[in-house]
């Protein structure tokens, strides 16, 4: 399984998943049609599913134009279907959701948004996680509570090591800065630090990392508990 980011909009990602021996093509978070369009010219040119994250105008924008010119169907929240584009799979936590020869396992992942999820691919070793977990950062507090977002962050982060972390933005330089004011000590951290800025001059996405990369350099993810959660993101919103 071929899994890619897309870039879409001013710093979205949407991310495909490519079979090459079945064909399958699934992609999630899709903020616009066009950038999508491109990216399936080059695997063949179907799309067989979409899957959404959260409601958010920024990852679903693209989400009807493309069923409608692919006959995609679309897979979401069943808590947020109120507010998302008509579902044709409406799924809550342990559902799996079939992708060609492999499956997705749905995690709730409140905080962000109420209805927030997120979708583990093992046979792609990938988390797609929207606006939960971004490399060296995490999601605002839009709906959810710090103690919610912290459970969600901690239930990702309990996912194997080696699990490519696909999230919605670029937003790792920025929030390397912030990190390194909390944390400027950290080994892990200063690396991967550079290792974004070198990416970020040669025009490279900095996504996906691995798992085990953000549970060594990221601050949300090395919080103890919800309490020193609340204080980080607090000062984040600040910063
Ligand atoms: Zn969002
Ligand atoms: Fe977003």
């Amino acid at each position: 399984m071929i899994v890619s980011p897309i870039p879409a909009l001013q710093d979205n990602y949407a991310w495909l998943l490519h079979e090459p021996a079945s064909g399958f093509t699934a992609v999630v978070d899709p903020p616009e049609a066009e950038p999508i369009l491109a990216a399936l010219k080059q695997v063949g040119g179907k799309l067989d599913c979409i899957l959404l994250t959260h409601h958010h105008a920024d990852h679903i924008g693209g989400a009807e134009a493309l069923r409608a010119q692919f006959g995609a169907r679309i897979v979401g929240a069943r808590k947020d279907q109120h507010r998302l584009p008509r579902l044709d799979e409406a799924v809550a936590e342990g559902d799996a959701v079939r992708l060609g020869p492999a499956a997705a396992q749905v995690l709730e992942t409140p905080g962000h948004t109420r209805g927030h999820i997120a979708y583990y691919v093992p046979e792609a070793k990938a988390l797609f996680c929207g606006d939960t977990l971004f490399s060296l950062g995490c999601g605002r507090l839009f709906e959810g509570t710090a103690e919610e977002m912290f459970e969600s962050l901690q239930k990702l982060a309990a996912l194997p090591g080696d699990t490519l972390v696909c999230c919605g933005h670029e937003y790792t330089a920025s929030n390397a800065r912030f990190a390194l004011s909390v944390d400027p000590d950290n080994a892990a951290l200063k690396s991967r630090a550079a290792e974004v800025e070198r990416l970020r001059a040669a025009g490279l996405p900095t996504v996906p990392s691995r798992l085990a990369e953000e549970r060594a350099a990221n601050p949300f993810l090395r919080a103890p508990d919800a309490g020193v959660f609340a204080g980080l993101r607090a000062k984040k919103d600040k910063f």
